[in-house]
């Protein structure tokens, strides 16, 4: 799922192609993505945007009359830019209200965003369709869609302190908990507890003040140097190469690569939907989370979650 990292270059590109510029239609062909009925999509149409904004992993844009399309990418949405083409001389194959603009093909193809500038395809791959299109009026309506996590990037130390010693999870749960902290998910949080030298399953409330400290740190340089790296990488254009297997990563999908740090092969803790990566020799003393105590712990009742991963460590250790 697009992270902190991603959805700020998202926004960055959006700003320079559609600010200030008017959406003049959407096209829905996927039925379920739009997920609010008042106010109603076709409200959008005509209006200019105003302003951008990231909620947590979503990205907002914020169009005249305090409306707003609120866009959820889920685990496989993607974004695409389609500048408006200089309009063709007419005949029967180009003309339209849709001339100049890019096809909306389903399955893969959800909806396009027709700018005066150009389009904004959304896609998404795979069969299930999760990602969402929310249109909410005002500040209000945004709160709502509002998971409350902190945005650790303007948060002090202090406040990050409080937040994650406000319940007793792993670390990896915690940072990837949105209702906790602000645009980690899978992929980020993996290389934030490598940077910081914590292990993905210590539990937050047994963390020495050292080690929240070098947490808090770990996240600043994981999330701003990438931000960074992605900036430099995408060069201005459209970032089209949006995952969350990047190369530099240094544990995230590297499963038995060598450790960056100390070349030690990099080990993972599976379960059914995802995977923790994590580097035994730098994180962990050496300990493979996936043996021994846990996976007998593990072995009647595999976690298909990380929440039910988190829950059965909490209990063993309490
Ligand atoms: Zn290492």
């Amino acid at each position: 799922m697009p992270e902190l990292p991603d959805i700020t270059i998202y926004l960055e590109a959006l700003e320079k192609r559609i600010l200030g510029q008017t959406l003049e239609a959407v096209r829905i062909v996927s039925p379920f993505l739009l997920r609010t009925a008042d106010p109603p999509l076709a409200s959008a149409a005509g209006k200019k945007v105003l302003q951008l904004r990231r909620l947590g992993k979503r990205i907002c844009i914020g169009l005249e009359d305090e409306l707003w399309l609120v866009l959820h990418l889920m685990i496989a949405g993607r974004l695409h830019w389609h500048p408006l083409k200089p309009a063709p001389r007419p005949n029967l194959s180009t003309s339209g209200a849709n001339a100049g603009r890019p096809k909306v093909s389903p399955p893969r193809g959800l909806a396009s965003f027709d700018f005066s500038s150009g389009s904004l395809l959304w896609t998404e791959a795979g069969s299930k369709k999760r990602a969402s299109l929310h249109v909410v009026s005002g500040v209000t309506g945004l709160r709502s869609l509002d998971p409350g996590g902190l945005e650790i990037l303007t948060a002090t130390s202090e406040q990050f302190t409080a937040r994650l010693l406000s319940a007793n999870h792993t670390l990896k749960r915690a940072l990837s908990d949105p209702h906790l902290f602000s645009g980690i998910g899978n992929a980020y949080s993996d290389e934030i507890l490598w940077e910081a030298k914590l292990s993905p399953l210590a539990l937050t409330q047994r963390l020495q003040a050292l080690d929240i400290q070098r947490l808090y740190e770990a996240i600043r340089i994981t999330l701003t140097g990438w931000t960074d790296r992605l900036r430099a990488e995408s060069a201005g254009q459209f970032p089209e190469k949006v995952t969350a297997f990047r190369q530099g990563m240094a544990v995230h999908g590297r499963y038995k690569q060598p450790c960056p740090r100390c070349s030690t092969p990099i080990q993972r803790i599976r379960y059914a939907d995802n995977e923790t990566n994590y580097c035994p020799t730098c994180q962990t003393s050496g300990k493979l989370l996936a043996d021994r105590a846990l996976s007998r712990l593990l072995r009647e009742d595999w976690p298909r979650s990380l929440d039910e991963l988190d829950l059965l460590i909490s209990q063993k250790r309490q």
